[in-house]
């Protein structure tokens, strides 16, 4: 087990136009599972490559365990990878693939057995031991390389989109297999997605990125309901967060949020900002509709209903802005008709409209 400190990593690819990493800072504890996540060309795999040797860094450092690895080559350092490719052997049999680091490692033969049956059973692999990957399944193939990156005793387990390769339905049962896996050997971990989902569910932590920097980090939940700015509210969920305009008037009743001819109570801290404009984010899920008006409701009108099972997604207008409301399943209620919402001032996250950061600190 070990600690990954990463101390201001700088990297800019020769010919690129801004650093694929930008001064990153991160520090995943020992037995952690730290997942990257961010849209493509973010720099995700950028720094994963650079923890794992395979890519410099112009400047900065990363250590494991206070041991300066910034420039040991991937083999002199203990860390084991699992690609989105699999990159297993199509001509050794899966036994010798989950064994085949050991090997390089000079491993003696009844040690790599004994590694091998281990890895083998923790992902249900044992009876599959003598065939050769073109006689696998995908998620069976994949097993196979998580396989052989645990069965080295690396201390550090790196992953990138290790998942992708999956369909939907494999993806979310391996999801949670590799989850319980990851646990019960203590390895930690740094994951590479661009799934929001794959790192909500993964993650101790998600460290979302934006343009080579690190826009928030937190627990899953905490970046999620408390995103610190406007990006990351709008990267994290399905759907993904509301946003819209408001301007704040404070008087004695309290303090309001006018969105169009309408009014919403506001936050108690946006007090301080009394005759500014602000940039509103809610939640699908925290928005609560109904089909008549009522005291601190806001009219909006129903553009398009989408039943999705558990829920009815609505898509409504408020004034310019639309928004995603989720509804509950029997709620029925067809396109061009008005509705009331209530959007709770606990459940609303305000954001300066210039910069699209948090107001709240
Ligand atoms: P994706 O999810 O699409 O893999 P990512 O977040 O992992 O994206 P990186 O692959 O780290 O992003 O890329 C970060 C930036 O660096 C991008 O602008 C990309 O075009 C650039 N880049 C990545 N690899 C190279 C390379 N070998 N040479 C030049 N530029 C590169």
């Amino acid at each position: 087990m070990s600690e990954i400190v990463i101390r201001d990593l700088m990297k800019t690819y020769p010919g690129g136009k801004s650093p694929a990493t930008d001064n990153v800072s991160l520090t995943i504890a020992d037995g952690e599972f730290l997942v990257l996540v961010g849209p493509s060309g973010c720099g995700k795999t950028t720094l994963l490559r650079m923890v794992a040797g395979l890519e410099t860094p112009d400047s900065g450092s990363i250590t494991v365990d206070g041991r300066d690895i910034t420039w040991l080559s991937a083999r002199d350092r203990k860390v084991s990878m699992v690609f989105q490719s699999y990159a297993i052997f199509p001509h050794l049999k899966v036994r010798q693939n989950i064994g085949f680091g050991l090997r390089m490692r000079k491993t003696p033969a009844e040690q790599i057995e004994k590694r091998v049956r281990w890895a083998a059973e923790i992902l249900e692999l044992t009876d599959l031991l003598d065939r050769y990957p073109a006689q696998l399944s995908g998620g069976q193939r994949q097993r196979v390389a998580v396989a052989r990156a645990i069965v080295v005793d690396a201390g550090v387990l790196l992953m990138d989109e290790p998942l992708s390769n999956l369909d939907a339905l494999l993806r979310l049962q391996f999801r949670a297999e590799l989850k319980k896996i990851v646990r019960q050997i203590g390895t930690t971990t740094l994951y590479v997605t661009h799934d929001q989902a794959e790192a909500m569910s993964l993650g101790d932590r998600i460290a979302v990125m934006r343009s080579g920097r690190i826009a928030q980090l937190g627990s899953p939940l905490q970046v999620y309901d408390r995103p610190e700015e406007r990006f990351v509210g709008g990267f994290l969920g399905t759907p993904p967060m509301n946003f819209f305009t408001a301007d704040v008037r404070r008087s004695e009743g309290g303090t309001r949020l006018v969105v169009g001819d309408q009014l919403l109570t506001a936050p108690d801290h946006l007090g301080a900002f009394d005759r500014r404009q602000v940039l509103v984010g809610v939640r699908a899920e925290n928005i609560d509709v109904a089909k008549a008006p009522a005291d601190d409701r806001i009219r909006a009108r129903v553009e398009v209903v989408e039943p999705t099972g558990a829920s009815m997604l609505l898509t409504v207008r408020l004034g310019e802005h639309e928004l995603k409301v989720q509804a509950p399943p029997n709620f029925d209620v067809p396109p061009e008709q008005d509705v009331w919402l209530r959007c709770g001032p606990e459940s609303l996250r305000c954001f300066d409209p210039e910069t699209a950061l948090t107001l709240v600190n």
